[in-house]
């Protein structure tokens, strides 16, 4: 594993894709435009990505997600078993309409740019999840790279669309036990390659604890959980550690947040981390990623300060709250913006490294 400094910086994964990359995107997915070709333009994009997280000085850098629709639908195109469904095609099956339709309304959720990888087979690796990512990324820089995931609890729920998918998997259950083997496969081929950093995104657990299970965002909508939602986090803890059972050769994170569909913050989830902090290290959100406002040096600083009163400097990473462009059709800032905030985490990390330094 390459050395780090001290509170290393990274960002959540997703960066916002320029417009010719969208509509290259669009034309593939209706058809009109190769698959190679589509990945041709992806690789101009994720090159721009790679040379601003570098001028900006992140440690840790991304390919910026720059080849998916979102941080967890993309699998679909990899995994046999899955279909995409707009929440619009997703509306049209699920039994609980009403419940649905006011989920889509309350979170301020457009339903036809969001997509949802819903299990309607028996899932299997057809080509591998991120691997290509990662040899592109690596050949492309010298830092140490991080792949994002979606995490095992993340994908079972979203991809349980009971109307469709009880016919293969009887219960949620079921289909996590592939879940979890298709991911264990997908991990070991990225370090194999030589992956510094994989990162399971399970932003549905910040929803579990907020929430106590209660609200449910459209990534898991279409699922009837009724679970305690005790219950349903010891099974989502349970399938995280087997996924990452005996992954020691790279550093692992969890990434977890309010949410990144809106920049109407009123719409996302809120409340205390606490139930999810294991004593373990920290990736510490510093600025908000839908926001124009670039946070000062003071605001970022302070927040470290806090952060090194319950953790040891050694243990703290900063990052973004989340992506700056988990759904490409609804980024939530502009890539000038992302790299001005990157840049001024940099600077208050180098800050409080001399700091530290001189402690
Ligand atoms: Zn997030």
């Amino acid at each position: 594993m390459s050395p780090l400094p001290l509170l290393p910086v990274t960002t959540a994964g997703s960066w916002p894709r320029p417009p010719e990359l969208l509509r290259a995107q669009r034309l593939k997915q209706t058809g009109r435009l190769s698959a190679e070709a589509f990945e041709r333009q992806a690789d101009v994009a994720v090159l721009e990505v790679v040379r601003l997280q570098e001028k900006a000085g992140v440690d840790i850098v991304t390919d910026g997600e720059q080849r998916r629709d979102n941080f967890y639908s993309f699998v679909a195109e990899k995994l046999a078993g899955t279909q995409l469904m707009t929440l619009l095609e997703m509306l049209d099956i699920v039994e609980d309409k009403a419940s649905f339709e006011r989920v889509l309304q309350t979170l301020d959720v457009p339903a036809y740019s969001m997509r949802n990888p819903t299990c309607i087979g028996r899932i299997e690796r057809r080509q591998p999840l991120a691997v290509d990512e990662l040899r592109f990324l690596k050949r492309h820089t010298d830092k140490p790279v991080k792949i994002p995931l979606p995490g095992p609890y993340l994908l079972t729920r979203a991809m349980f669309v009971q109307e469709v998918t009880r016919q293969i998997y009887p219960s949620k259950e079921d289909l996590a036990e592939d879940v979890v083997r298709v991911l264990r496969d997908e991990i070991a081929e990225l370090v194999a390659e030589g992956v510094d950093f994989i990162q399971l995104d399970e932003p549905v657990l910040t929803e579990l604890v907020f929430t106590q299970g209660q609200t449910r965002t459209f990534m898991c909508a279409a699922l009837a959980t009724r679970n305690d939602p005790t219950e349903e986090l010891e099974f989502a803890v349970a399938l995280i550690n087997r996924v990452l059972e005996g992954v020691a050769e790279v550093r692992t994170g969890l990434h977890i947040c309010r949410g990144n569909w809106s920049q109407n913050e009123s719409t996302l989830l809120r409340g205390s981390y606490h139930p999810l902090a294991a004593g373990k290290e920290l990736g510490l959100g510093v600025v908000n990623p839908r926001t124009e406002t670039i946070e000062s040096p003071e605001t970022i600083s302070a927040a470290i300060e806090q952060a090194l009163q319950l953790y040891p400097a050694d243990r703290v990473f900063l990052n973004p709250d989340c992506g700056f462009g988990t759904f490409s059709n609804r980024p939530v800032n502009s890539s000038e913006i992302a790299y001005e905030k990157l840049r001024a985490i940099v600077d208050a990390a180098q800050a409080w490294r001399a700091r530290i330094r001189l402690l």
